[in-house]
């Protein structure tokens, strides 16, 4: 039996070459890794660049001026991408976010919306097509990617306090330029509307009461993230996560919440609806989420599968390396070559990270930072 190796070309993050399977993979749908989890959303990360310093994420002591980005060439193209993405909905891909970086500060993002939304399954069916994004370039964004196919948004917000949210961000971005970016896709028709809000115990835990009180009854579900130890440089401690349960008694206090259904399978999300008079959920009021990667993980039924900017595919978010699908791409592997690449890679799947964090079995290892593999 021959197999191939493509040469790695990029060592950043150290991505495994892959080596091609000489038999070809079934794209029915069906994959499964070791534990059983098929692969349904595809989060690709189309730039590592950001106009924010958010300290979790891009710390301004890290990424300076002399911080080295990737070079253009490096990048996958939006053919490439889209080329890619086309192949996961074969082995069973129903979701795609674009991410980054900041996802807006790629040109022609939209042109990229068109293409992807353009995708069919064999059974017919397009992919759900969203993006996460911090908001700051959505106001003028907002008509042209929904016109384009882009069906939702998640914009990323820590606060509504305009000093909080300065600082929280790093380079003094004003919030009222963020809310105006979140009304501005709520006037184009990119709904349901979700608002991430990332918890840091001690900086933004007293903007929770003001931003459920904003976000309540306006249609937009506001969901609160802890704080995670992903990356190697944000200095992340225990210490500073505010675990999700107390998020909820906090909103409590104030708003009666109902614990409702789940979401899809794999969704990361715990869902509470705002509670009526009679302590029943009232849909006019909304819901909130909370995402406990760290209190609780959610790894027993973890779809989500990560291609970072240069085309690495990551299995876990707190991964230390990838998988260099770019390298097979530049080199002329066939549809049928890559497919099966996926499914081997995918195949081969067991990381769990959220479930062993803390104990003995826990990887101890560099990861790769979240700006360059996305959220
Ligand atoms: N720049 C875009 C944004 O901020 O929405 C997209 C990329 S960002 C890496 C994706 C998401 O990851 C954001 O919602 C951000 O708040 C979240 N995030 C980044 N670092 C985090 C951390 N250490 N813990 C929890 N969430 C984090
Ligand atoms: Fe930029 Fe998003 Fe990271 Fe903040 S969380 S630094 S906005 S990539
Ligand atoms: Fe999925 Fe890794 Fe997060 Fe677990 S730690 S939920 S496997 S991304």
């Amino acid at each position: 039996m021959s197999e191939r190796v493509i040469p790695l070309v990029d060592l950043r993050a150290g991505a495994r070459a892959i080596t091609l399977p000489t038999t070809p993979a079934r794209a029915n749908g069906l994959l499964a890794d070791t534990r059983g989890r098929p692969l349904r959303d595809l989060r690709i990360s189309v730039t590592d660049r950001c106009n924010f310093r958010c300290s979790y994420c891009m710390p301004k002591e890290v990424f300076d001026k002399d911080h080295v980005y990737l070079p253009q060439a490096a990048l996958l193209s939006f053919e490439e991408i889209t080329r890619l993405a086309r192949l996961f909905l074969g082995h069973g891909v129903r979701k795609i976010r674009l991410t980054g970086g900041e996802p807006l500060l790629r040109k022609n993002l939209e042109v990229l919306v068109a293409q992807l939304s353009a995708l069919r399954t064999e059974d017919g069916v397009a992919p759900d097509i969203t993006l996460t994004t911090n908001g700051s370039l959505l106001h003028r964004k907002a008509r042209a990617l929904k016109d384009a196919g882009l069906q939702r948004v998640t914009v990323s917000l820590d606060g509504l306090d305009d000093r909080v949210f300065r600082s929280m961000n790093d380079v003094d971005f004003p919030v009222a330029q963020v809310l105006e970016g979140i009304a501005a896709a709520r006037a184009a028709g990119l709904g349901p509307i979700k608002v991430n809000m990332v918890v840091k115990r001690g900086t933004n835990e007293h903007e929770i009461g003001p931003m459920a009180r904003h976000f309540r009854g306006s249609g937009v579900v506001l969901r609160f993230i802890e704080y995670m130890d992903v990356g190697a440089t944000n200095g992340w401690r225990m210490d500073e996560v505010l675990p999700s349960a107390e998020v909820v008694r906090l909103i409590q206090r104030e708003f009666p919440l109902v614990a409702l259904e789940p979401g899809a399978p794999g969704e990361t999300a715990e869902r509470w609806g705002y509670a009526d008079a009679a302590g029943r959920f009232d849909p006019a009021l909304g819901e909130i989420g909370v995402i406990s990667s760290v209190t609780q993980a959610f790894c027993h039924d973890c779809n989500r599968a990560r291609l970072s900017t240069e085309g690495h595919l990551y299995l876990c978010l707190f991964a230390a390396q990838g998988h260099d699908l770019r390298s097979l791409l530049r080199a002329g592997a066939d549809d049928a070559q890559i497919s099966a690449a996926i499914a081997a890679v995918w195949g081969a799947r067991s990381d769990r990270y959220s479930e062993l964090r803390g104990t003995q079995a826990a990887p101890a290892r560099q990861r790769v930072e979240m700006s360059y593999i996305g959220g």
